[in-house]
């Protein structure tokens, strides 16, 4: 059975779509060389060894010495060098490589088949004392820490090597590495030797094919250390795959000035623009780029930014300019942006690694366009390129990535955006403060409905409680409003105005900024960037536009919101939740007029007060909407939300009111519910009060019949939340046909509607096919169907969901992501059921669910015709939707 492949000197025995038997970087290392590009000859033993080594305790196949000798040879003869000889010896990397990229997980060794021999005979042929000894204490170095395990023991204690460097350095009085001689590195390998006995109790291996084991025995074991696990468990990388181990010559780009190593990008990682971008350092090895010991040059002028800076470009043309040439053929060849390392011995260019870079969502939008204008990939390729959940940072104003900042405190990232303003604690004082032109931000232990007002004066909103469909979180992104939810740090004090984080006070004014894509809440001022979306975001967005099938909506409550969602692409409303209207202004008085009321003639009067400003809003919505679907929920949330909880305010109702305090009390008494989201609310509100819907019927097809009129086309939708029986939708049904048959006679005009219902309610999944006898479509309602079906109050679940993903009970908080296997049988089932019965059913999902890229995926597969997310949403939600139909 084969187990190692060779690569090198223009021919290799794997290719680059072995990855999962090869690894990454062995696949990658094998396509260079079958390219012709420059790579030290190497062998890669394969994945399937590691699991191998895993199953028989450490022990290899036979097959595999041999193999790993033959491979031995393989470098020998294109090296002209030996492996353990005192002349001319051979040094290797032992190098790990996953098939999927895991940075800095595992470990790498260099210079490897040293000892005190063959540094003299390194040193003998490279007639360079120095290279020789730093060579080899930098294998002493690497090979102590990643083999024999000489690691600090605890994050306090500095790591020992380093330790001893710093000493040797101090003694002789000078800073830098570069500046300790052939003897003080020679000093160094005795030291770092003596300390790994010390702490060990073993010696340090002279025999190179002992190192080299040692080295591929430690490469395989470090696929099971605990960071390894943890990362592949975050990533989602399967723990069957295992890595590969890569043996390859050792090049030197630490042999003296004519030497450099360097990592570069073939296109901008952070604009996408088309510049070859990267970083060198003359006479250094390995990871000295990266890890920071000297300032690394960049390649070229055009990277240049300081004219002290000197370029590789200028230092060493010829190498450049070979360097460049395998940029564009890996480019051509890889058809993508690619992250390579190179290293230069002696003027001569070896290429050590390529693969696909890691990039900005604005790197990644530009980097798709600009590769099909230069003909390299395909449109469909170019909406794969792109990551959809990416596109958000785009979207909102982002924190100056140059300014600094303190992070105070992390909560869950809810809504992304940067937010900066002074802490307010009441909704009612961020109206005022924002009034007086105040940026305020927001924070409150929760926020319930009555707090929208302040909500959406506020730059951002922060939270100590609640999850990610928290209210906070849920209308922050509906408004594309910054939020940071559930910062559990935070000690909030209504009374005195204050937050407390690990005992430092912030009061009611002080500053302080919100990062609502990583979650973070920073101390005082920090500048923001406003979002410029490119040409090519509206290129990409086009191209996605003509793969997708299914259709995106939008959710919005506001004409302004409807506006942007429309800028944004949305094809319509799939939910406008009629409740946040009955906050605005004086509205909330009639609201609660109607609620007090003792009778239906009370509750008529009061409803005929909100009926005119429910006809405004829903004419501006439809306006902005023309030609488009508009779907309407009639009244959802119970009625206790509409009435003031705390003495004050009930106070303040009661005057208005001209009724006592006792009386509204007793209202609030009478209203409270054990369970409120399992109790009065939804369509039982319009069944106990037919009038509420009678009003809202009225509203809608009144401001759509008034459009007509104008010519302007309008087509509402309106939809009757949380049924469970056909019976519940039928009633109401009966009022809003009824309602808008009257209203069109009276006023002359016809207009197209549809009444329809939410699916959010497991019952209504499951009678699907006796619901849509009676619907003209449904939508999922999916935050309420989650919480139905799995029995969580979504108000509350915050407080265990974490611990449940990171201990791997749900993969994932189904609040976010829809639980395809649970919730996700109840939707497929009422799409197979419903259209049963009603072929032409119009189905659609409008919970949170339908911004998310992998629900979305979902919805696309059990064919819904549209999703419904928030307006920021909208461009994600049309990215999604075309890949999922790629
Ligand atoms: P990682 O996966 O952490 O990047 P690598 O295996 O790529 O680890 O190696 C770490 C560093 O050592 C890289 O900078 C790489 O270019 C360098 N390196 C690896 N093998 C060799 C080699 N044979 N000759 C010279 N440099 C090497
Ligand atoms: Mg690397
Ligand atoms: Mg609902």
């Amino acid at each position: 059975h084969k187990y190692v492949y060779t690569f090198g000197a223009g021919k290799a025995e794997g290719n680059k779509d072995m990855k999962l038997l090869l690894g990454g970087k062995g696949a990658n290392l094998a396509e260079m060389s079958n390219l012709g590009i420059p790579v030290p000859p190497g062998f890669t033993i394969s994945t399937e060894v590691c699991h191998i080594y895993d199953e028989n305790k450490g022990q290899f196949p036979k097959e595999v010495e041999e193999q790993v000798l033959a491979g031995v040879h393989h470098i020998e003869e294109i090296m002209g060098a030996k492996f353990g000889d005192a002349e001319n010896p051979l040094l290797v990397s032992v190098r790990s490589g996953a098939p999927a990229s895991m940075p800095g997980m595992m470990d790498t060794v260099l210079n490897l088949g040293l000892n005190d021999e063959t540094v003299l005979g390194i040193i003998k042929k490279s007639n360079n004392e120095r290279f020789g000894w730093d060579s080899y204490r930098r294998f002493v170095q690497m090979y102590g820490d990643v083999v024999m395990g000489l690691k600090p023991e605890s994050k306090e204690e500095e790591d020992p090597f380093e330790v001893i460097i710093e000493k040797v350095k101090k003694e002789k009085g000078v800073e830098l590495d570069t500046e300790l001689d052939a003897e003080d590195l020679k000093r160094l390998v005795k030291l770092f030797k003596e300390e790994i006995k010390k702490r060990t109790g073993k010696d340090f291996p002279t025999d190179p094919w002992d190192q080299l084991w040692g080295a591929i025995r430690a490469v395989f074991g470090s696929w099971n250390n605990p960071r390894a696990i943890t990362y592949r468990k975050l990533n989602n990388i399967p723990s069957n795959w295992g890595t590969a181990v890569n043996v390859q010559a050792m090049v030197f780009g630490n042999m003296g000035d004519d030497c450099a190593t360097g990592v570069a990008f073939t296109r901008d990682p952070a604009t996408g623009e088309k510049i070859f971008y990267g970083e060198y350092l003359v006479n250094a090895q390995g990871e000295d780029v990266v890890a920071g010991i000297r300032t690394p040059q960049p390649l070229n002028k055009t990277t240049k930014t300081d004219p002290d800076q000197t370029t590789l470009e200028e230092i060493m043309p010829e190498a450049y300019k070979q360097l460049e040439e395998i940029r564009d053929k890996l480019e051509a060849h890889y058809k993508d942006m690619q992250d390579i390392e190179f290293t230069i011995q002696n003027g001569r260019l070896w290429m050590l690694q390529t693969r696909a870079g890691k990039r900005t969502a604005e790197a990644a939008v530009r980097i798709a366009v600009d590769m099909v204008e230069e003909g390299l990939i395909d449109k469909e390729t170019a909406v794969m390129r792109v990551e959809p959940e990416q596109l958000d940072q785009l979207l909102h104003p982002t924190f100056d990535p140059k300014a600094e900042k303190k992070v105070i405190a992390k909560g869950l990232p809810a809504s992304p955006g940067a937010a900066t303003g002074r802490i307010v604690f009441h909704a009612e004082d961020a109206e005022e403060w924002a009034e007086k032109g105040e940026k305020v931000i927001l924070v409150r232990i929760e926020t319930s409905p009555e707090d929208i007002g302040g909500m959406n004066v506020a730059q951002g909103i922060l939270t100590a409680r609640g999850g990610m469909t928290s209210h906070a979180a849920v209308v922050a992104r509906g408004m594309g409003k910054c939020c940071v939810a559930g910062c559990s740090a935070l000690e909030i004090d209504y009374k005195k105005k204050t937050m407390t984080v690990d005992g430092a006070v912030y009061k009611e004014g002080d500053w302080i900024s919100l990062d609502g894509s990583k979650g973070e809440v920073i101390e005082g001022k920090v500048p923001t960037v406003e979002p410029k979306l490119s040409g090519n975001f509206g290129k990409l967005m086009s191209w996605a536009d003509e793969i997708r099938k299914l259709k995106i909506r939008t959710n919005a409550d506001t004409p302004h919101d409807s506006e942007v969602a429309r800028n944004f692409g949305a094809e319509g409303i799939g939910l406008c939740r009629t409740e946040h209207m009955f906050f605005e202004g004086d509205r909330i008085k009639a609201v609660r007029e109607m609620i007090l009321a003792e009778d239906e003639a009370g509750r008529r009067k009061a409803l005929e007060k909100l009926l005119p400003y429910q006809r405004d809003d829903f004419y501006g919505i439809f306006k902005v909407m023309h030609d488009l679907p508009v779907t309407v929920r009639t009244l959802d949330p119970p009625l206790h939300e509409f009435l003031p909880h705390d003495e004050a305010s009930q106070k303040e109702m009661a005057e208005e009111m001209g009724i006592s305090v006792e009386e509204v009390k007793a209202k609030v008494e009478a209203l409270a519910e054990f369970n409120p989201m399992l109790g009065h609310r939804g369509c039982r509100l319009g069944i106990t009060y037919p009038e509420i819907t009678e009003m809202q019927a009225r509203a809608i097809i009144e401001a759509a019949c008034q459009l007509t009129k104008e010519g302007i086309k309008v087509f509402p939708e309106i939809m009757i939340p949380l049924i469970g029986t056909k019976a519940e939708l039928e009633h109401q049904k009966k009022v809003v046909v009824e309602t808008a048959e009257k209203v069109m006679e009276e006023m002359g005009v016809k207009v197209d509607y549809l009444v329809g219902t939410m699916i959010e309610i497991p019952r209504a999944a499951l009678t699907a096919d006796r619901v849509a006898e009676a619907a003209d479509f449904f939508s999922f309602g999916t935050n309420d169907l989650t919480q139905m079906t799995f029995g969580y109050s979504r108000d509350d679940a915050g407080k265990f969901l974490k611990e449940y993903e990171e201990k791997g009970i749900l993969p994932d908080d189904p609040f976010q992501t829809l639980d395809q296997e649970g919730v996700g049988q109840l939707v497929e089932m009422g799409v197979k059921k419903g259209r049963s019965t009603r072929p032409d059913l119009k189905v659609g999902i409008c919970g949170e669910h339908g911004g998310d890229p992998r629900s979305i995926d979902f919805c696309h597969r059990v064919g819904l015709d549209y999703v419904s997310c928030s307006p920021y949403r909208v461009p994600i939600a049309r990215l999604a939707a075309a890949q999922a139909e790629l």
